[in-house]
């Protein structure tokens, strides 16, 4: 971005201190997204006019002397799946092609509260069902250091558009990871905060015990700023925690002395890359160094994790996706063609069999308009993956299975709950790999769901317990992809998460580093 600064932290202090507009930066931004995102598909939409309207305010009031907020100027761009006010929200679907929210997500209230300049809606897997982007209904995005490979998802644009240097930074959201995995795999620092810390209210639901919005930077002294600006209680989501935010920046630099690092066992085996787990265990040595200790710990109940985290997920996102049924927003079907299509089945119904009660029968066994309305919305207007999700789901709660599967998962949970809870009794954060490879090509996995959904091994059981996990760039391998170190705390903690974080950045350089787009 020329002499604009990728630290999101140093731009707004250049912001303050005049030695940069706004208006300068936001021009430096939308010219990089010109020149680089042709390459790397992270944007949906860019609101060009918005962002420099936004910019241009936020520097008149400065020149004025009035007030202005905690962001004030610094551009940004969000995940697809937050909603704008009369801005475009997709959630990557055709299901939500014209879809224009009439409200915004309090998150982005926040946002604009603050005075930051929203750039435009990156990609994402459809409804963030994914991990690799690659569910997209519209394009997938590529990986800024290997433009052949995923940049993983389902927050792939946000992870993309931030290693690309097209926004400072940016908000993703994570399920199972969907923040912390593409901030590993693009080289970047994702936070997924504590489930209700950051409110849900107006972030399109996907799995609603699960889904959590955070940061998405270069680093963490950056993270902990964005933090800053959209934690908090809200009473329009009822699992919004009433616990104060703290100031996250002011606490960054406070001590750690004595720190204790639950190193899991249970991570170290089949399935981990050479490469990722030489940079984990260069990275706990690091670590060592600046004065922690590491304890062995065992998340026993983590092998489950993914089984438990793809029935609930889907059992969630099955009721979350039963809205969209081509009446109340969204998508339709094209009714005339239905309609035609209703018929012929009639007249083809009356015509093959002989005897008027086996005629009857057969017209009557034909789709009422309104479930064919229903059922041919949902087969144009979802993906396969979410298909998958939403039958995966449906069986799951069905009278019959709910209590072999959802129930148990539900009691699973539990007890992954209760690992991280005697975890915690004996360490203050937990570190391991926040992915078992670096980045794999585009397409690799895209016939296999069952090889994406185990790359969520390490992700998914901080959603399932509810704690604060982040990603920090650790490392490279041999091609030059880079690699994440996951660090994860006891709720409510993202202070002490974002404090080792920053204490590691502070000798480490990894985070510095940028792939080349020239
Ligand atoms: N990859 C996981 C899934 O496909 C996580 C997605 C997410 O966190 N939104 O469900």
């Amino acid at each position: 971005m020329g002499s604009v600064s990728t630290s999101a932290t140093r731009l707004r202090d250049d912001l303050a201190a005049g030695r940069i507009s706004s208006v300068e930066a936001t021009r430096a931004c939308l010219d990089r997204i010109h020149q680089v995102d042709g390459r790397v598909q992270a944007f949906l939409r860019v609101d060009a006019e918005g962002a420099m309207a936004a910019a241009a305010d936020v520097d008149r009031r400065r020149s004025q002397g009035l007030p202005v907020g905690l962001l004030a100027g610094v551009p940004i761009a969000l995940k697809d799946i937050l909603c704008t006010r009369g801005q475009p929200t997709t959630c990557g679907s055709k299901m939500l092609e014209r879809f224009v929210p009439p409200y915004d997500a309090t998150v982005v209230r926040k946002l604009r509260e603050a005075d930051a300049v929203i750039l435009g809606k990156v990609n994402l897997d459809e409804f963030a069902m994914g991990g690799s982007t690659e569910n997209s209904a519209y394009f997938p995005t590529r990986n800024p250091w290997d433009l052949e490979r995923v940049p993983g998802g389902s927050s792939g644009g946000s992870a993309a558009c931030v290693a690309a240097e097209m926004a400072p930074w940016s908000i993703g959201t994570d399920t199972g990871g969907s923040i912390r995995q593409p901030a590993a795999l693009c080289g970047i620092t994702g936070l997924k905060p504590t489930y209700g810390r950051v409110s849900r209210f107006g972030l399109v639901a996907f799995a609603s015990s699960l889904d959590q919005a955070g940061p998405m930077t270069h680093s963490a002294e950056d993270a902990a700023l964005l933090l800053e600006a959209i934690a908090g209680h809200d009473p329009l989501d009822a699992t919004s925690a009433d616990v104060p935010a703290p100031r996250y920046t002011a606490e960054l630099d406070k001590p750690l002395d004595g720190l204790r690092l639950g190193l899991v066992r249970d991570h170290y085996g089949a399935g981990l890359s050479s490469e990722v787990e030489a940079a984990v265990r260069e990275a706990v040595r690091i670590f060592e160094s600046l004065g922690a200790r590491t304890v062995d710990i065992s998340l026993p109940h983590s092998k489950y994790g993914i089984a438990t985290y793809y029935v609930i997920a889907p059992c969630e996102a099955s009721s979350n996706l039963a809205r969209y049924d081509g009446v109340h927003f969204g998508y339709r079907t094209d009714e005339p063609s239905m309609l035609a299509e209703l018929e012929a089945e009639r007249r083809a119904a009356l015509a093959s069999s002989g005897d008027s009660a086996r005629a009857e029968a057969a017209v009557a066994a034909i789709d009422s308009p309104l479930v064919r309305l229903y059922r041919r919305t949902r087969a144009e207007g979802f993906g396969p993956e979410v298909k998958r999700r939403v039958m995966l789901g449906t069986y799951a709660l069905s009278a019959g299975y709910y209590d072999a599967y959802y129930l148990k998962a539900l009691k699973v949970r539990r007890l992954i709950r209760n690992d991280y809870d005697a975890a915690f009794e004996n360490v203050d954060l937990i570190i391991g790999p926040t992915t078992p490879a670096a980045a794999y090509r585009l397409g690799e996995k895209a016939n296999d769901p069952l090889a994406m959904y185990l790359e969520d091994l390490y992700t998914v059981t901080a959603n399932l317990a509810g704690v604060p996990g982040i990603s920090i760039p650790c490392g490279s391998t041999a091609a030059g992809l880079p690699i994440g170190l996951q660090l994860q705390a006891p709720a409510f903690q993202e202070s002490r998460l974002l404090r080792a974080a920053h204490r590691f950045q502070r000798v480490t350089d990894w985070h510095l580093r940028r792939p080349d787009l020239s």
